[in-house]
C-alpha cells in the first residue's frame, strides 16, 4: 500500500488538513502491512506556494507523529508533467483554447439561456491550423484541455458516461463525464494546473489508495478517464467528508484558524488534535486517545459519514485536559524540567498536581503555589484566620509525608470540634491563597516544612 498527503504549500495545515493526513498515515501504517506515506508539496503554482509553508507542513506533521516515507516536490518534476503532455497531444486527447474569461462567461450564459449544461462546448476543437495561427499571430497563447471521453466519436455530442469506483468510504460512485468541461490542464503561461501532475505523480510513485476530502469527488471522475488515458494503473479512492466550525464555516489554510501550529503554540497535545481531527464524524464519542495505535483501531473508514461534520473548536481543550489528566510522568518529565520543577520531587508533584492542568504547562500555577513564597491568605475572614492560626500549632512532628494530612486534620478536628469544609478549606486557603487545587493530602509533602511554617497566618485580622 503507498498512500500520499498531497497539500499545497500554502499556508498552515489546519484541523481538516489533518485529518485527510491522519486518514492515510492510519490506513498505510496502524491498519496496512508496513505501507509507504508520501508527502506530496502540490507547489505548481509558484505565486502562492512558499518553502516557509513546505518546512512548517513537514515540522507539524512530525509533531503529531507522521514522519512520510518520501517527499516529492511537484516543482522538481515537470519534466514528467511535460512527457505526460507530449503523450496526450500525440493522441489527439490534449487542445489548445484561446478564449478569455469574459468569453467563457458569455458563451455560458448562452448556454444557460438554452437550457444546455453549462459546459465547455469545445469550440476550440473546431478551429483549424490556420486559425489558431492566426489567433497567435495576435500574440494569443492557448491554455490547454483534456478532451473527456465522453462521446461515441463525435466529441460536438457528448453522452452521458459514467465513470464509477467503489469509495473506500463512500461505496460505489459515479460521476457523469458529459456533465463536466473539459478540464484545463495547462495556463496560458504553461505552468500546470492541479488535475495533470497529480495523475501523472499518483502513477509514476505508484499510489494504491488516494485518501482526500469529499471536494475532489469530481475530480475524480475527470482523473479516472486522464488514469486511463495515461496508460496508468487506477488507484483505489476513498473520500471522507469535510469539517466544517460549529456555525458551518469551512476551514481554510489562508487564515490560519485553527492550525495546527497555533494549537501547539497553545500548549495543546498532539493526540488531543489528531483524536479530534480523526474521530469528528465517526460513530461513537469523540475521546482522546493516547497514540496513533489506538487512533487507528478506532478508524472503520466506512463509518466515516458523508455529510460535513461540524466540530466545536473548544473540543479540543476537552480532550487535552483528558490526556493530561492521565499523563503519565515520564511523558513530561523534560517539560516539568523546563518549568523549573526541582527534580527529586517532580514525579510527585506531577501526579499531585496533573488532574487540575488542562494544559501541561499550567503545571506552572502548581509549581509557584507548592515553590512559591507566602500566599495571599486575604481571602480568610476573621474566624477562619484564627482557626488557621492555632490549627498550625497542631501541625505533625517530623518530615510530612502522605500520611500527614490525615493526622494534621484529625488533630484539630479533635481539637476544635469543627469538620468537613469549615475545617479543610481555611487551611487550603491558608496553605495554597486559592479555594480550590490539588489534594492537601498530596500538596502537603511537596510545600514541606519549611514552606508550611512560613504560611502561617497571623491570628490578628489582616
Ligand atoms: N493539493 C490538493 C489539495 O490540497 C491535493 C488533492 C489530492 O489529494 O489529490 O486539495
Amino acid at each position: 500500500m503507498i498512500v500520499r498527503f498531497a497539500p499545497s504549500p500554502t499556508g498552515l495545515l489546519h484541523i481538516g488538513n489533518l485529518r485527510t493526513a491522519i486518514f492515510n498515515w492510519l490506513l498505510a501504517k496502524e491498519k496496512g502491512e508496513g505501507g509507504t506515506f508520501v508527502l506530496r508539496y502540490d507547489d505548481t503554482d509558484a505565486e502562492r506556494s512558499r518553502v516557509e509553508y513546505a518546512d512548517a507542513i513537514l515540522e507539524d506533521l512530525g509533531w503529531i507523529g507522521i514522519h512520510p516515507d518520501l517527499v516529492i516536490r511537484q516543482s522538481e518534476r515537470i519534466p514528467l508533467y511535460d512527457a505526460a503532455v507530449a503523450r496526450l497531444t500525440a493522441a489527439g486527447l490534449l487542445y489548445p483554447c484561446y478564449e478569455t474569461a469574459e468569453e467563457l462567461d458569455v458563451r455560458r450564459k448562452r448556454r444557460a439561456a438554452r437550457d444546455l449544461p453549462p459546459i465547455y462546448g469545445r469550440e476550440a476543437l473546431k478551429l483549424d491550423v490556420a486559425s489558431r495561427a492566426e489567433l497567435e499571430s495576435r500574440g494569443l497563447k492557448p491554455h490547454w484541455r483534456f478532451l473527456l471521453p465522453n462521446h461515441d466519436g463525435d466529441p460536438f455530442a457528448p453522452v452521458r458516461t459514467d465513470i464509477g469506483w467503489d469509495d473506500l468510504i463512500r461505496g460505489p460512485q459515479t460521476v457523469d463525464l458529459a456533465s463536466l468541461s473539459d478540464p484545463v490542464l495547462v495556463r496560458e503561461d504553461g505552468s500546470y494546473l492541479y488535475t495533470l501532475p497529480s495523475v501523472v505523480d499518483d502513477g509514476a510513485v505508484g499510489i494504491t489508495d488516494v485518501i482526500r476530502g469529499g471536494d475532489h469527488i469530481t475530480n475524480t471522475g475527470v482523473q479516472i478517464a486522464l488514469f486511463e488515458a495515461l496508460g496508468l494503473a487506477v488507484p483505489r479512492f476513498g473520500h471522507h467528508n469535510l469539517l466544517t466550525t460549529i456555525d458551518g464555516e469551512g476551514l481554510s489554510k489562508r487564515s490560519g484558524a485553527l492550525s495546527l501550529r497555533s494549537l501547539r503554540e497553545g500548549g495543546v497535545e498532539p493526540m488531543a488534535v489528531a483524536s479530534l481531527a480523526a474521530l469528528v464524524g465517526l460513530s461513537g464519542s469523540i475521546e482522546a486517545v493516547d497514540d496513533l495505535t489506538a487512533l487507528g483501531d478506532r478508524l472503520v473508514l466506512a463509518d466515516v459519514s458523508a455529510s460535513a461534520s461540524k466540530f466545536d473548536p473548544a473540543e479540543v481543550d476537552r480532550l487535552n485536559q483528558a490526556l493530561v489528566h492521565r499523563m503519565p510522568y515520564k511523558r513530561v518529565a523534560e517539560r516539568l524540567r523546563q518549568l523549573d520543577v526541582p527534580d527529586g520531587d517532580a514525579e510527585a508533584f506531577w501526579s499531585a498536581v496533573r488532574g487540575n492542568c488542562v494544559h501541561v504547562r499550567d503545571a506552572a500555577t502548581w509549581r509557584d503555589v507548592v515553590y512559591g513564597g507566602a500566599p495571599d491568605a486575604s481571602a480568610l475572614g476573621p474566624d477562619d484566620r484564627a482557626f488557621a492560626a492555632a490549627a498550625f500549632d497542631l501541625l505533625p512532628a517530623g518530615p510530612f509525608d502522605g500520611a500527614s494530612w490525615a493526622a494534621w486534620t484529625g488533630a484539630v478536628k479533635t481539637a476544635t470540634g469543627r469538620k468537613g469544609r469549615a475545617l479543610f478549606m481555611p487551611l487550603r486557603i491558608a496553605l495554597t491563597g486559592l479555594d480550590h487545587g490539588p489534594e492537601l493530602a498530596a500538596l502537603l509533602p511537596l510545600i514541606g516544612r519549611e514552606r508550611v511554617e512560613a504560611r502561617r497566618p497571623s491570628a490578628a485580622a489582616a
